[in-house]
C-alpha cells in the first residue's frame, strides 16, 4: 500500500459517529417508557473496558430513570476476580437468564456480532440495538452504532452518551469508567493515551475515587499460584530475532495443564502478555493460551513496526495496530507458523 493510500484508509477508519448517530442513540434511550426493559451485553471473556463501560452505563441508565436494566455477557457467568469489586455488579445476570426480547439491547466493546456468542440473537429479538464500541473493524451491527475508533476505550463513548442524557457522573459510575479507561490504555502508557484521555480521567478522579486502590486491586494483585505459573510460562518463551524481516518475534504458550497444576482460572493469563512484550529484541510478542486441546486464544502486541491487527484479521480475529487477537487452531507450533507467515505482509512501511 502506498503512503497516500494508507493515509486515506486511516482517515476513513478514524471517522467516528456523526451528530445524527449521537442524536439517534440518545433518542433510543429517551424513547423508552419508564417500564422499558434494557439488556446490556458486553463481549465474551469480558475485560475491564467491557465490564466497566457496561456497568457504568447501566448505573447511569438507572440514574436516568430506566430501572429495568440487566447486564450480561456470553459464556460462563464468572467475572475475573480483580473486577468483582466493580460497582454495578448487582446488574449482572447469567446469559441464560437474560431477557429474551428486551425493548432495547446495548452492546459494549464487542467488535463483531460473534463476540456476543449465543446472545447475538438479541440483535433481532430486541426492539432496537445500540452498539457502543471503539474497534475500527466494527462493521456496525446495530440499529444505531456509536463506533469511535479514535476513542481510547469504549468507556469514552459511554461517558459521552451519559453526558448527553444529563446523567451526573457519581463515584460508582466514575469507578467503572476509570477501570475501563485504565485497562485499555495500559494505565495511560499506550499510544491511545491522548490529552482527551487525561481530561476524561481527571474528571472521573475528581469524583473522589482512589486510583491507588483501584489499580492495586485491578492490575497488581494475583494469587501466588499465578505468580509461579507466570514463572514457568515465561521460562519457556522463545525469541526469534529473524522473524518479521528482522523485527523479531517473542512468543510463549500457557496450557490448560499449566492452569490445572497451579489451580488457576484462565483469566490470570490475561496479564502475561505484559511480561512478554517487554522483550527488547522483538517488535511482536504473542501469548498462546490454550482453551481446548487444539484451540488457542492468541494475544498479540506490537511496538509499531508490525500492524498486528493485520495478522489477527488474516487469522479470523481483530484488534488494533499495537494489540490484537484471534482464535488459533491446531498445535501451538502450527499456530505460530501461521503467524510467522503473516508477519511480512503486516510490516508497517517506513517504520523500523
Ligand atoms: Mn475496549
Amino acid at each position: 500500500m502506498t503512503g497516500a493510500a494508507g493515509a486515506q484508509l486511516a482517515a476513513t477508519v478514524d471517522v467516528g459517529p456523526s451528530e445524527a448517530d449521537w442524536a439517534a442513540a440518545e433518542a433510543l434511550i429517551r424513547a423508552l417508557p419508564s417500564t422499558g426493559r434494557v439488556l446490556l451485553i458486553c463481549h465474551v471473556n469480558p475485560d475491564g473496558d467491557a465490564l466497566g463501560s457496561m456497568l457504568g452505563f447501566g448505573l447511569g441508565l438507572r440514574q436516568f430513570g430506566v430501572h429495568r436494566v440487566q447486564a450480561t455477557f456470553p459464556g460462563p457467568p464468572e467475572v475475573p476476580e480483580p473486577l468483582r469489586g466493580l460497582p454495578g455488579m448487582e446488574l449482572l445476570v447469567p446469559a441464560g437468564d437474560a431477557d429474551p426480547a428486551p425493548d432495547l439491547v446495548i452492546c459494549f466493546d464487542a467488535a463483531s456480532e460473534s463476540r456476543l456468542g449465543a446472545l447475538a440473537d438479541r440483535l433481532s429479538t430486541a426492539g432496537a440495538a445500540l452498539v457502543l464500541d471503539h474497534h475500527a473493524s466494527n462493521p456496525g451491527f446495530g440499529t444505531v452504532n456509536l463506533v469511535e475508533p479514535g476513542a481510547a476505550a469504549t468507556s469514552v463513548v459511554a461517558d459521552r452518551l451519559l453526558a448527553r442524557l444529563g446523567v451526573t457522573t457519581d463515584r460508582a459510575i466514575a469507578e467503572c469508567l476509570y477501570v475501563a479507561l485504565t485497562t485499555d490504555t495500559g494505565s495511560f502508557r499506550f499510544e491511545a493515551t491522548t490529552p482527551a484521555v487525561h481530561q476524561v480521567a481527571a474528571r472521573l478522579l475528581a469524583t473522589g475515587i482512589s486510583p491507588g486502590d483501584i489499580s492495586r486491586r485491578v492490575f497488581d494483585t494475583r494469587p501466588f499460584g499465578a505468580v509461579r505459573l507466570f514463572g514457568e510460562v515465561l521460562g519457556r518463551a522463545r525469541l526469534e530475532p529473524a522473524a518479521a524481516d528482522g523485527q523479531g518475534l517473542v512468543w510463549t504458550t500457557a496450557t490448560l495443564d499449566d492452569l490445572a497444576r497451579h489451580d488457576q482460572p484462565p483469566y490470570v493469563l490475561e496479564a502475561l502478555i505484559d511480561s512478554v512484550r517487554c522483550t527488547a529484541e522483538a517488535d511482536v510478542s504473542c501469548v498462546l493460551k490454550q482453551t481446548a486441546p487444539d484451540e488457542w486464544a492468541v494475544s498479540m502486541r506490537s511496538k509499531g513496526a508490525v500492524d498486528v491487527s493485520r495478522v489477527a484479521v488474516a487469522m479470523g480475529g481483530g484488534g488494533h495496530r499495537f494489540a490484537a487477537g484471534f482464535t488459533g487452531r491446531g498445535s501451538a507450533e502450527q499456530v505460530v507458523e501461521a503467524i510467522r507467515g503473516e508477519l511480512g505482509a503486516a510490516l508497517v512501511s517506513g517504520v523500523g
